[in-house]
């Protein structure tokens, strides 16, 4: 039998979707995916060479759990630099991904009877890793309108003496919006007033569009500082999502905390990859300003293609590489009697009849809406983007 807490949670369902689009690619089908949560850039040729050097050097040994300390240092320059942050090396933790960060900060922080707030539509680990700890999720909508940034009347609604966090996304996968700081300002008030912390996690921090600027919420005052724990990593900005880099900067006791939930369960990051972090983020930066002039092309053609779709509106984000269009217009629609009821039906009839692969608004707590990745090529999103506007024509 296996243990309970297992049995509250699902697999990742956007690793769902993707694995069936490959399977549909395998047996020879003409996918495109527009499902996936990663860049479609190969890891810069520096990166890259950092990591063979370790691996000629011999640098292929145990490292200290919480990552080697030019790494760390590495990280402090880059907080500092980028987000106007000042933390000491023992309020640094490096860990396998910014996945296995925010698990490790779900140990340390979340117990039974403890509630954690989360802002909808939020990315799909959340609510599973606060459940994996005996903890709540208590999910609060939020509103396109408000491009999707949590209200503070919404979140002072959630709050109860049990509220042991928040979590925070920003810029957002699914929604592809960024906080601004005024938003922030107003979460972080109310989490220094009825004292709980602030998760924030800043993976698409180099992915923001229109002149927007990220902010950390870390940042907005020297109270919110104290309760926040920032978790960034290098998958996104650097296209490394195979290495498995991700850190958080926090309060010293949480940090010690996650470092011995480390060294009793994955031990240190791999070295090898380590090495490559600290390139990624001392050496030369113009990959990430290339990386961001191309998803900023693709988002402008994809929002602009999905606004052309009748039944289909997406208000154009600023930030990361998602759109999320609202399509709740084509509900009750028939193709055949094929009844799409919901997002999954609809991600469903696009990926069997479009051989699209998007991702159902449902697995990220809004059935109103579904995400695009454009994370693939220009011809690739023409390509789908054509098939979308024919099958949701097929709809009457
Ligand atoms: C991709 C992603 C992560 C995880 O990144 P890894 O460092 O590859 O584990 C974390 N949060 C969000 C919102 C993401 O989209």
């Amino acid at each position: 039998m296996l243990s309970p807490r297992v049995r509250n949670i699902k697999p990742s369902p956007t690793l769902a979707m993707d694995a069936k689009a490959k399977g549909m690619k395998a047996q020879g089908i003409d996918v495109v995916n527009f499902g996936v949560g990663e860049p479609d850039f190969d890891t810069p040729d520096n990166i890259k060479n950092a990591a063979i050097k370790a691996i000629n050097d011999g640098f292929t040994k145990y490292t200290p759990v919480g990552g080697i300390d030019p790494l760390k240092d590495a990280i402090l320059a880059k907080l500092k630099t980028d987000n106007g942050l000042t933390y000491e090396r023992d309020q640094i933790v490096v860990s396998c991904g910014a996945k296995h960060t925010l698990y490790n900060i779900a140990q340390a922080l979340y117990g039974p009877g403890d509630e954690v707030i989360i802002p909808a539509p939020y990315w799909v680990s959340y609510p599973d890793q606060v459940l994996l700890n005996d903890a709540t999720p208590v999910i609060v909508q939020t509103r396109e309108e408000d491009h999707f940034m949590l209200k503070p009347e919404a979140l002072a609604a959630a709050i109860t003496p049990k509220t042991k966090a928040i979590i925070l996304n920003s810029p957002s996968n699914p929604t592809g919006f960024a906080y601004d700081r005024a938003a922030l300002a107003a979460i972080a008030a109310l989490a220094v007033k009825h004292d709980f912390y602030i998760v924030s996690d800043e993976i698409y921090e180099k992915l923001v569009y229109d002149g927007v600027q990220h902010v950390s919420i870390a940042s907005v005052s020297p109270e919110a500082q104290e309760r926040t724990i920032v978790v960034n990593g290098l998958s996104k900005s650097h296209a490394m999502t195979g290495w498995r880099i991700g850190y958080a900067a926090g309060p010293k006791d949480i940090i010690k905390a996650m470092t011995n939930i480390q060294s009793q369960s994955t031990s240190n990051p791999t070295s090898i990859a380590q090495k490559a972090a600290v390139e990624a983020l001392t050496g030369p930066q113009d990959f990430v300003g290339v990386m961001r002039a191309e998803f900023d092309k693709r988002r402008t053609y994809l929002v602009d293609a999905l606004n052309a779709i009748p039944g289909i509106t997406c208000t154009k984000p600023n930030g990361a590489f998602y759109a999320f269009p609202k399509v709740s217009a084509l509900y009750g629609k028939k193709a055949g009697d094929r009844v799409i009821k919901g997002s999954l039906d609809l991600a469903l009839y696009l990926l069997e009849e479009a051989n699209v692969a998007l991702v159902h608004g449902e697995a990220f707590g809004n059935d109103n809406y579904i995400r695009l990745s454009y994370a693939t090529s220009m011809e690739n999103l023409r390509k789908g983007v054509e098939r979308i506007a024919a099958a949701v024509a097929q709809l009457s």
